[in-house]
C-alpha cells in the first residue's frame, strides 16, 4: 500500500543520510587527527579538549599493597578493593561491588550525590576481611575513576568542566571533584586519601598496559564514549610544565565532543541534540554511544508511525516517550535470529505496547537497528584510525613488527556483538591488510577499576 511505501521511503532516506563509505570515514579520521593537533596546541583550540592527565608513567607491574578504587561513570558506580603483589604475584586479590545511582541524584545537589557515594564506599570498606587491612597507622588510599570531563590540576585534583550522559548537577561544575569526594568521606567518617583522579579511559589504558606492554590507547564504548592515548610530551605545545622523565604524557581526548562537517548527521540526530540536556555538545557521542543508539531508533520509528501509520491508525503512545527504547533492547532485536523474529515482536509488545506486528514490519525494524548500529560502529573505527594516524602508526615501516594494542571497554563494546564486529572489520577496511596485522583491539575487562588502583599505588604517599 501507499502507507507502507511511505514508511519505507522514510527508512531509506534515513539510511542514505547515515551512509559511511570508506572515503567519508577517512575524512572523519583525518579530521580527528587535525583536531587532536589543535587541541594539543592550545587550551580551547579545538572541540577536542585533549586534557592532560598528569599520568606520565603507566603501570610497570611492580605496584604493591592494598588499594581501593571507585568508578563513577554512568548509571552505576563500582567500588573495588585490590591487593597488588608486585612483579611475580600481580593482582593477589580483587573484590568489588556495584551500586546503582538513584536517578534523582543525577540531577540533584553535589553533596547528595557525593554523600551517597561516600556512604556506599564506607560500607564496602567496613567489610574488609582478615589480612586485608592497611598497615598500622597508614591511611587507606583510593584511585578515583570519574568519567566526566575534568581539567586536572595535579594527579589527584581537578575541576569538573561539565556533566555529560544525563547528569546535570549545577553546583559541581567548576569544583574540584576530589575535594567534593573528600568532604563527603569526612562527613560519613571515612578516613581515606584520594591518591589519583583518573578518567575511565586513563584507568583502562593503565589497566591494559599492566596486562600488555604494547597498549598505547584506550577507548570506551559504554553509556558514553571517549578515548585516551600515550603522547610524547614534546608534542604537547600547550604543556608548560616540566617535561616528565618518561618523556610521555597520557592524554584524555574527550572525543565524545568531537564534531566535523564530515559526520553523517540526520534530522533525527539534530532533534535529539536540541532536546538533550547538553545541546550542541558531545555530538560524536550522541551518534555512537549506548545512551543514544536506542533513542535514535525510537525517533525514526516515531516518524514512521506519525507520517506513514507504520503501526496502524494510531501512534502508539509509548513510542512518544524519550529514551524508552534502550540500547540493550535495540541490541536484542538486532540479534534476533528466530525465523519469525519473535524477540522483536516481544520487545515491541513489552516496551512499546505494540502488538500484532507482521514479519515484514519486524524485518524493517531490524534493518533500522542495523543502520544505526553500523553508523556508530564505523565512526568509532574512524576515530581509532585518527589516533593511529596521529601516532604515525598507520604505516608499516619496513621490517618493523611493533604491535599497537588498543584497550577497549564499556558495555556497548562488550555486549553489542554486531556493533563490535562491525567496528573491528571497519578498522581492517580503513587500515589495509598489512597495517591491520600490527593493530590489535583487546577487550580490557574492567581495566579501569584495576587501572585506577594501580595509579593510586604508583602515587601513594608511602612510596
Ligand atoms: P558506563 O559507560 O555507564 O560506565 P558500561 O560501560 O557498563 O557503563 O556501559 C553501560 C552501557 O552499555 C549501557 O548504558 C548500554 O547503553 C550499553 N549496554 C549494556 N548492555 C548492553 C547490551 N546487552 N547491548 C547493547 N548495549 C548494552
Ligand atoms: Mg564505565
Amino acid at each position: 500500500s501507499g502507507k507502507w511505501a511511505r514508511a519505507m521511503a522514510i527508512l531509506r532516506e534515513f539510511e542514505e543520510k547515515c551512509g559511511t563509505p570508506s572515503g567519508k570515514l577517512r575524512q572523519v579520521a583525518d579530521a580527528m587527527t587535525v583536531e587532536m593537533h589543535a587541541g594539543l596546541a592550545s587550551e580551547g583550540g579545538s572541540k577536542l579538549k585533549m586534557l592532560i592527565s598528569y599520568v606520565d608513567n603507566l603501570p610497570t607491574g611492580d605496584e604493591k599493597g592494598l588499594f581501593y578504587a571507585l568508578d563513577l561513570g554512568g548509571t552505576n558506580f563500582r567500588v573495588l578493593r585490590v591487593v597488588l603483589g608486585g612483579k611475580d604475584d600481580r593482582v593477589v586479590k580483587k573484590e568489588f561491588e556495584e551500586v546503582s545511582i538513584p536517578p534523582h541524584l543525577m540531577t540533584g545537589s553535589s553533596d547528595a550525590l557525593f554523600d551517597y557515594i561516600a556512604e556506599a564506599l564506607a560500607k564496602f570498606v567496613a567489610k574488609e576481611g582478615e589480612g586485608l587491612h592497611p598497615s598500622p597507622g597508614q591511611q587507606r588510599e583510593l584511585g578515583f575513576t570519574f568519567s566526566f570531563p575534568v581539567r586536572q590540576t595535579s594527579i589527584a585534583s581537578g575541576n569538573l568542566i561539565k556533566w555529560t550522559k544525563g547528569f546535570s548537577i549545577e553546583d559541581t561544575v567548576g569544583q574540584d571533584v576530589v575535594g567534593e569526594l573528600t568532604k563527603a568521606m569526612e562527613r560519613v567518617g571515612l578516613d581515606m586519601r584520594v591518591a589519583a583522579l583518573v578518567n575511565d579511559t586513563i584507568g583502562t589504558l593503565a589497566g591494559g598496559r599492566y596486562c600488555n606492554q604494547d597498549v598505547i590507547a584506550a577507548v570506551i564504548l559504554g553509556t558514553g564514549t571517549n578515548a585516551a592515548y600515550v603522547e610524547r610530551a614534546q608534542a604537547i605545545p600547550k604543556w608548560h610544565g616540566l617535561l616528565p622523565k618518561s618523556g610521555e604524557m597520557v592524554i584524555n581526548m574527550e572525543w565524545g565532543n568531537f564534531r566535523s562537517s564530515h559526520l553523517p548527521l540526520t534530522e533525527y540526530d539534530q532533534a535529539l541534540d536540541v532536546e538533550s540536556l547538553n545541546p550542541g555538545e558531545q555530538i560524536f557521542e550522541k551518534i555512537i554511544s549506548g545512551m543514544y543508539l536506542g533513542e535514535i531508533v525510537r525517533r525514526v520509528l516515531l516518524r514512521m508511525a506519525q507520517e506513514a501509520d507504520f503501526f496502524g491508525d494510531v501512534v502508539p503512545p509509548k513510542l512518544e516517550i524519550p529514551f524508552i527504547l534502550r540500547t540493550p533492547h535495540m541490541s536484542a532485536m538486532h540479534h534476533d535470529t528466530s525465523s519469525d523474529l519473535k524477540v522483536v515482536g516481544s520487545k515491541l509488545k513489552d516496551i512499546l505496547e505494540i502488538s500484532n506486528t507482521s514479519l515484514k514490519m519486524r524485518k524493517a525494524i531490524v534493518n533500522l537497528c542495523d543502520i544505526v548500529a553500523t553508523r556508530g560502529a564505523r565512526l568509532s573505527a574512524a576515530g581509532i584510525v585518527g589516533i593511529i594516524k596521529k601516532l604515525g602508526r598507520d604505516t608499516v615501516r619496513d621490517g618493523e613488527k611493533q604491535k599497537s594494542v588498543i584497550a577497549l571497554d564499556g558495555g556497548l563494546f562488550e555486549h553489542y556483538t554486531k556493533f563490535r564486529i562491525s567496528m573491528e572489520s571497519t578498522l581492517k577496511e580503513l587500515l589495509g591488510e598489512e597495517v591491520s596485522e600490527s593493530i590489535v583491539v583487546e577487550h580490557s575487562n574492567d581495566g579501569s577499576g584495576i587501572g585506577a588502583a594501580l595509579l593510586a599505588a604508583s602515587h601513594s604517599q608511602y612510596l
